[in-house]
């Protein structure tokens, strides 16, 4: 299971430079950054190592075993948003 961002998100990308190894996108050097509601955790590349969720500022990113329930599309959504 990854880590999932939910739409709290203001797209701040302080977890882009918390991330090891780039799991999150858009960031503002990706095409389409401006025209995305919230930033989304590619779920083939995140190892969840958690360094995300201590640097978000509206506490939006979980442990997808720890989505609170009105929460659980953003697992679909994060996915979606790779497949593009
Ligand atoms: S849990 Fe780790 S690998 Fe996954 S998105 Fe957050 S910082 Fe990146």
């Amino acid at each position: 299971m990854a880590h999932v961002i939910v739409d709290t998100c203001t797209k701040d990308q302080l977890c882009v430079d918390a991330c090891p190894n780039g799991s999150i996108h858009p960031t503002s050097d990706d095409a389409g950054f401006e025209n995305e509601p919230q930033m989304y955790i590619n779920p083939e590349e995140c190892i969840d190592c958690g360094a995300c969720i201590s640097v978000c500022p509206t506490n939006s990113i979980y442990p997808a075993e720890e989505l609170p329930e009105d929460k659980a599309e953003f697992v679909a959504k994060n996915a979606a948003y790779f497949t593009k």
